[in-house]
């Protein structure tokens, strides 16, 4: 990545590719580009090969500029494997981790959605990047999400927050626990009644400190796998509890209906308000 000087678009590229030429068409930018590789690696083999077979367009989506859509359209080879025991005659080349063979976006891209898309949901990160010039709908988010994340083994550290969650409220719950210092989830259980909780526990048994809900399920199944680790009640569900303390005590203590009087003349007419004028000033 460059730091300074004059601003050239081939300097935001690898070596190995040349913008041939530019243009703006309604709210795209295009550059047009090609290969200047003379050697790929066979992705079968990994034997280097410099035989070209033919060449081909791929059409690629990258980071927007100042609002515009930014579409590639690479002109890159196709390369013989020269290895003759080599299942794989012919493959395209792979142009130097900038993006994978069956790509539409840039990695660069994609990172910066799925950045997006962790912080908001899908379909909100869909709105946010149309209005910065980036193409993807909501379900595109998803499919990236899923194939970037999925069976990927998710490491977390000692400490960890449990929660539930709905996939359907009133029906289907899930079990969500994250990562105490990233914050990010490392895991998803179905139900929510501690059985599954249980089975993920007694696999990470290096856990110290859980933070939890105020749901029994959970904290039952921590003092039964670790009883030595610390149970962290959330602040959410601390302020739940006591906003439910207060909810509880004010329904006890005042009555159904208050009359809210225009004139103390209106008050003093009414045994009602006038018991409630005299509860209040005991209480003071
Ligand atoms: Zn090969």
């Amino acid at each position: 990545m460059p730091t300074e000087g004059q601003l050239n678009l081939e300097m935001f590229y690898p070596k190995t590719i040349k913008i041939i030429s530019n243009n703006i068409k309604e709210s795209t930018v295009k550059l047009n580009m090609k290969s200047i590789t003379s050697h790929a690696v066979c992705p079968l083999c990994h034997q280097i090969s410099s035989h070209y077979h033919s060449t081909y367009h791929r059409t690629i989506q990258d980071l927007p500029l100042l609002g515009y859509n930014v579409e590639l359209d690479i002109t890159a080879y196709r390369y013989y494997c020269e290895n003759s025991e080599c299942g794989q005659k012919v493959f395209a080349e792979e142009l130097e981790g900038f993006t994978g063979t069956y790509r539409r976006k840039t990695e660069r891209l994609e990172q910066l959605i799925l950045s997006i898309a962790m912080n908001t949901s899908c379909e909100g990160c869909s709105r946010i990047c149309h209005e910065m010039g980036i193409r993807v709908s909501g379900d595109s988010v998803i499919r990236l999400l899923t194939t970037t994340y999925e069976g990927n083994e998710h490491q977390c550290g000692c400490f960890i927050g449990i929660d539930d969650f709905a996939y359907k409220k009133g029906q289907t719950y899930g079990t969500v626990i994250c990562d105490g210092d990233s914050h990010n989830p490392v895991e998803i259980l179905d139900g929510r009644d501690g059985t599954s909780f249980k089975q993920w526990l007694k696999k990470h048994q290096f856990v110290r400190t859980i933070t939890r809900d105020r749901a029994s399920a959970y904290a039952k199944v921590i003092s039964e796998v670790l009883p030595e680790a610390i149970q962290i009640a959330d602040r959410f569900h601390l302020y739940q509890n006591l906003m439910k303390a207060v909810q509880d005590a004010l329904a006890r203590e005042l009555p159904n209906k208050i009359r809210i009087a225009n004139q103390i003349n209106d008050v003093q007419n009414d045994s009602d308000d006038v018991n409630l004028i005299n509860k209040c000033s005991k209480k003071k």
